[in-house]
């Protein structure tokens, strides 16, 4: 089998107005996605997702002329080959770093969804799982810098969904995020796990504040504190207490997991498998994860491609955490491009879809009528 032809697909929604949620990263205005499909010569035809990057134009041009250049004639099923190829010519030297790595995981990811097809087996099984119950956690874009009220109201209608975990976003004042925990932590009792989020936007002195409330409300993970590169704080943070850390969604390939993990901060590892290096480098991000007891939580990047692609891999590794449910509620990225992939169940959980590769089929119409919108999504 041969690749014939390589094309992404930059496609955006306007977030209405009402509907914004505000996060440290800013106030979502638009969501943004790049999906990728791969062709072969036997007709088979594989999906995937590349992360936007925050200007999806950008990702979707590196696809369509170098990166296609680069693997189109190659054989679709020997993904290691590819992986490195694109690893070795986009980014070893002189490419375009993380752009290149988000190229890559969508591409790796359509190349599963050709291996799958290929033998009729969802990836799960492929990866040598089967259809396991992946606890999830109410998270994605929601949950987010609001009255403490309405955020324990909505954090309550989470729990009557049937979510078991929630995750809110802090890293507003130390001040306003306690009081939104604790309201939050009354609302839903001791028996949900709660989790949080600040989107990189703590400094340690800002963590020194809220740690002791967060101990209190028995908080899970503190997510993200602080920028991926800044080891140094994220070192004396996991010294302020004794909510673990967890990141990994703004970390690229095995190799900036494996500081992660030798570091020792970090107890919740979260690589997006769009952006993280695709399928086959998350596999190896979870046999280094697993070697050092550390669970692997994926974050959830926009549409149904990487909701599917993520509860295959979380069905198939031996250090599975939370799969993280994106119940923004208006999202057709997740409930249309190739139809919702999961149903939670009354424990909380939700199972990787069972149809060939993906086991979604994406419906190209709706790629049509969401171009590319420019500009930021976050404002
Ligand atoms: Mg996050």
């Amino acid at each position: 089998m041969r690749i014939t032809s390589v094309q992404a697909m930059p496609v955006s929604y306007r977030v209405p107005e009402g509907r914004q949620v505000t996060l440290g990263i800013g106030r979502t205005i638009k969501r943004d996605a790049v999906l990728v499909k791969v062709e072969t010569d036997e007709g088979i035809v594989g999906w995937g997702e590349a992360h936007h990057g925050r200007c999806p134009g950008a990702i979707a041009r590196l696809i369509d002329t170098t990166i296609r250049e680069l693997i189109t004639g190659m054989d679709p099923l020997d993904v290691v080959a590819v992986w490195d190829r694109v690893y070795r010519m986009q980014l070893a030297s002189h490419g375009m770093g993380a752009a290149a790595a988000m190229a890559l995981s969508g591409i790796d990811i359509a190349l599963w969804d050709i291996r799958g097809k290929a033998c009729r087996w969802p990836i799960y099984r492929l990866l040598g799982g089967g259809r396991n119950h992946v606890p999830a956690y109410a998270g994605g874009i929601s949950l987010g810098w609001q009255d403490p009220t309405a955020l324990a109201e909505e954090a309550q209608g989470y729990v009557e969904q049937g979510y078991r975990a929630i995750k809110l976003r802090v890293g507003d004042t130390p001040k306003r995020d306690i009081a939104r925990v604790r309201a939050v932590r009354s609302a839903v009792g001791e028996d949900i796990d709660i989790l949080v989020d600040a989107n990189t936007s703590y400094t340690t002195d800002d963590v020194r504040r809220v740690m002791p409330a967060y101990e209190e409300f028995a908080i899970g993970w503190l997510e993200e504190p602080f920028p991926p590169h800044d080891h140094r704080s994220y070192a004396s943070a996991a010294a302020l207490g004794s909510v673990p850390l967890a990141a990994g969604e703004n970390h690229y390939t095995r190799f900036e997991f494996t500081r992660l993990i030798e570091d020792g901060a970090v107890h919740f590892a979260q690589p997006d498998i769009s952006k993280a290096g695709g399928i086959t480098e998350t596999l190896r991000i979870a046999a280094q994860t697993s070697a050092w007891k550390i669970s692997l939580n994926p974050h959830t990047s926009a549409t149904g491609i990487n909701m599917a692609v993520t509860l295959h891999v979380l069905a198939a590794i031996d250090n599975p955490g939370y799969f993280e449910a994106d119940v923004a509620n208006h999202n057709p990225f997740r409930d249309e491009v190739g139809g919702k992939p999961y149903e939670l169940d009354s424990n909380g959980c939700v199972q990787p879809p069972s149809g060939p590769g993906l086991g979604i089929e994406i419906d190209e119409e709706f790629i049509r009528a969401h171009p590319l919108i420019e500009g930021p999504c976050y404002v």
